[in-house]
């Protein structure tokens, strides 16, 4: 069966297709620039080790241009189509066969992520149109995080504000920590339900969750993905009057202030750049605003592994994944630094070799293993639609 799986963002749009008797991808790429004078395809086809490119650039005015721009490129047949949507609320615990139904409550859930979801939307509908009568499915970003209790995920404010208004945790990233809490446990030769995971999907975006056997339990992110360890461009965690004060304090409205806590803070905030290879170079240069950034990076980190060992109670290992997680050995160091009376101990030298497979950086006493495990989002969205149709 060739399942494609896409994933719309705001301004671009991903795709992959899978071959899922032979585990393989056949043919993949990503639309950028969409809505912008000048977008750019880049498709890329996989032969046995062969991989053939093609670049496309020409104004590609929305979503559904982009979407005929692919379905132009792929030549192979099509079964089924597996939809990235990044927010289900409480309305989806599981990846789901899309109905008229499914789409409608899709949209009920607009309000929580009005940048994502409608773009997720229009994804479905041109599929539909673009590949009648094959089945579409959804997996939610927030999925995975359906299991995290109710003391986890309600906020302390007036119990009122989350049965009329769903202000609530509901956490982000929920395929990818899925991925490799699963794809652990397998490496670990371990079931699932054996293992209890700190998972750390350090990207761009950044999100930590405790994944106790094979279930989610807390995670950092909110009921937005601005919430959790600061980020890129993002603030993380804040107390919460900071925002009423900085509006009465620098006369910036709220949507200029979200514009600020988003896209200004994090790690550029702090050092005027958001990517830790360029932040690294600029602190081995003295710059101490760039070692400053890196620092609190480690130590928000250092202090979700602490709370999530004690969610957890035991933690049998550590899993870091997505652009920082799997290439940034300083900032997984010093993150790790003094966790040995948590039985956390990696080996430095290991750590510093760069391996783009799946592997361990602890040491032979380390009583957690630590893992670098590179995500696979579109696999796991492939993984979860075939199920769903096997079941259907
Ligand atoms: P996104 O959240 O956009 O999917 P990624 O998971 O691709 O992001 O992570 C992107 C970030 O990963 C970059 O901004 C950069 O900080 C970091 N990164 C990528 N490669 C490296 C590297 N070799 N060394 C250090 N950091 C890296």
């Amino acid at each position: 069966m060739n399942i494609l799986i896409i994933n719309t963002g705001s301004s671009s749009l991903k795709y992959q297709l899978f071959d899922m008797e032979a585990a393989t991808v056949i043919t993949g790429g990503v639309v950028e620039r969409i809505g912008e004078s000048e977008g750019i395809l880049t498709h890329k086809t996989f032969d046995s080790g062969d991989v053939q490119k093609n670049i496309i650039t020409r104004p590609i005015p929305d979503h559904q241009a982009a979407m005929h721009l692919v379905a132009d490129q792929i030549t192979q047949g099509i079964d089924a189509v597996g939809h990235r949507v990044v927010q289900g609320g409480e309305s989806f615990k599981a990846a789901t066969l899309i109905t008229p139904e499914v789409k409608k409550a899709i949209e009920a859930n607009n309000p929580l992520a009005p940048l994502h979801n409608p773009p997720n939307l229009i994804g479905i509908r041109v599929a539909e149109e673009l590949f009648p009568g094959k089945p579409q499915v959804a997996v939610f970003d927030t999925n995975f995080h359906q299991t995290i209790p109710e003391k986890a995920y309600l906020y302390a404010l007036p119990y009122s504000y989350y049965t009329d208004h769903r202000i609530r945790k509901y956490g982000f990233h929920g395929t990818s920590h899925k991925y490799v809490a699963r794809e652990t446990a397998r490496l670990m030769g371990k079931r699932p339900e054996e293992v209890n995971l700190i998972t750390l999907h350090l990207g761009n975006g950044c999100s930590i969750s405790a994944v106790k056997g094979g279930e989610c339990r807390d995670t950092s992110m909110g009921m937005t993905p601005l919430a959790g360890v600061m980020m890129g461009t993002r603030c993380g965690d804040l107390d919460p009057a900071i925002f009423g004060y900085l509006m009465d304090n620098t006369g910036l409205t709220q949507s200029e202030l979200d514009e600020v806590l988003n896209k200004q803070s994090g790690l550029k905030g702090i050092c005027g750049k958001n990517d830790l290879r360029d932040i690294h170079d600029q602190a081995a240069k003295g710059d101490k605003n760039a070692a400053l950034a890196v620092d609190m990076f480690a130590y928000q980190i250092k202090k979700y592994i602490g709370a999530y060992a004690a969610v957890l109670g035991r933690v049998d290992a550590l899993v870091f994944t997505a652009g920082v997680g799997e290439n940034d050995e300083i900032v997984r160091a010093k993150a790790l630094d003094g966790l040995d009376f948590l039985g956390i101990d990696i080996d430095e030298a290991v750590n510093n070799v760069r391996n783009p497979e799946a592997h361990t950086i602890h040491t032979a006493d380390s009583r957690v293993q630590v893992w670098v495990v590179p995500t696979d989002e579109e696999r796991q969205i492939a993984i979860e639609t075939q199920a769903v149709l096997d079941k259907s």
